[in-house]
């Protein structure tokens, strides 16, 4: 079982991240934020994928202003991803972005922190501190040397030193990131991190990669820290369609039992007695899985011989056989459909088990 490290609770707008919430997953738009039909349009696919938080990249005043309109048409929170300029912050905020993630000591100085801070209170939007071993400063690159698996610490002190700039004007709403693209990096300095500091925790490898080398990056790194029980919130970064993200991200919370979403699909990788076209077939399935809601496990099987017994824990399941499939429900024998309406039939069971 995993024990969840202890950390303070804040709220994403009514998403709460910490304590004893549930591990979140988020994404970000790739979208022009400033081009509010297309980023609605992707927030939505996001939503319907399981998306609990959404950020979006602010590179100027019309992307702070946009926030508004988007934020009438979406229903889960928004963050607004800002660099450098603190009138950018102060404006996704007045436009109701429900999180910033913004680093401190890039403001230009306590003036202009002391204003972000002043509208994070007023509007109660916690802070992200991101910071990426790519962002940290000089003068901890020169101390402590660029991050590595064995001495992440310039990323941790880059951190610490952006939270107690916060601190120091006397906020306390905090999340940090300390990402780097390196897997065991990003391990050692979120384990690091977690003994020093009981801010909740927004754990990710950046610039992860494609699809598949990224969702293998991201949940060997992930995997591990939540298994140790660290990472209250988390982002797959992958170069794809952010919804992968989000797919990718269940499927790893699924996979070490903290969260279950919609159906959990297995499918064996057939062999030299499939005698149908599986690869299609389970392909039209999972299309049509990631779509319920209802918790179940499906099977997608090659062969009859040893499909059901295989998967004898599954709801439901196909296997296939010489021009004829079969439909099993726990294992045993529930319909012998020919080989043509083996997918459509089973879909049909599937869409009245969702029902039921
Ligand atoms: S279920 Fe049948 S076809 Fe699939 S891998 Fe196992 S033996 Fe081969």
């Amino acid at each position: 079982m995993i024990l969840r490290r202890e950390t303070k609770q804040i709220h994403v707008g009514n998403v709460a991240v910490g304590g004893s919430s549930p591990v979140s997953v988020q994404s970000m738009t790739n979208t022009d934020t400033r081009d509010v039909a297309k980023t609605v349009a992707q927030i939505e696919r996001l939503q319907d994928a399981g998306c609990e938080i959404i950020r979006v990249a602010v590179l100027d005043t019309d992307a702070a202003a946009a926030i508004r309109s988007i934020r009438e048409k979406i229903c889960i929170p928004l963050i607004a991803d800002i660099h450098f300029d603190h009138r950018l912050a102060v404006a996704a905020m007045e436009n109701g972005a429900q999180g910033i993630r913004i680093n401190p000591g890039n403001l230009g100085g306590p003036e202009k922190l002391a204003k972000v801070v002043h509208a994070a209170r007023a509007h109660r939007v916690p802070i992200r501190v991101g910071v990426n071993s790519g962002s940290i400063e000089k003068d901890l690159l020169k101390e402590f040397g660029y991050p590595s698996e064995d001495n992440p610490k310039s990323l941790i002190e880059s951190a610490l030193r952006n939270v107690r700039l916060l601190e120091e004007q006397g906020f306390s709403e905090i999340k940090i990131s300390i990402k780097s693209s390196d897997t065991l990096t990003t391990i050692s300095a979120y384990q690091q991190l977690s003994k020093l500091t009981d801010y909740p925790l927004h754990i990710g490898v950046t610039e992860a990669g494609g699809l598949i080398a990224g969702t293998v990056k991201s949940s060997v790194a992930l995997g591990i820290l939540l298994h140790q029980g660290i990472g209250d919130t988390f982002r797959i970064s992958l170069t794809r369609d952010p919804v992968e993200e989000i797919r990718v991200g269940f499927e790893l919370l699924r996979s070490l039992k903290i969260r279950e979403r919609g159906p959990e699909l297995i499918s064996c990788p057939t062999c030299g007695r499939t005698q149908i076209d599986l690869f299609s077939i389970a392909e039209e399935v999972e299309r049509y899985v990631q779509t319920m809601k209802k918790r179940l496990k499906v099977a997608v099987m090659g062969c009859v011989v040893n499909g059901p017994g295989e998967a004898k824990e599954a709801d439901i399941g196909l296997a296939g056989g010489n021009g004829v499939g079969i439909i099993f429900k726990k294992g045993e024998l529930y319909k012998k459909v020919k080989e043509e309406e083996l997918l459509e039939t089973f879909l049909n069971e599937l869409k009245q088990l969702e029902e039921e």
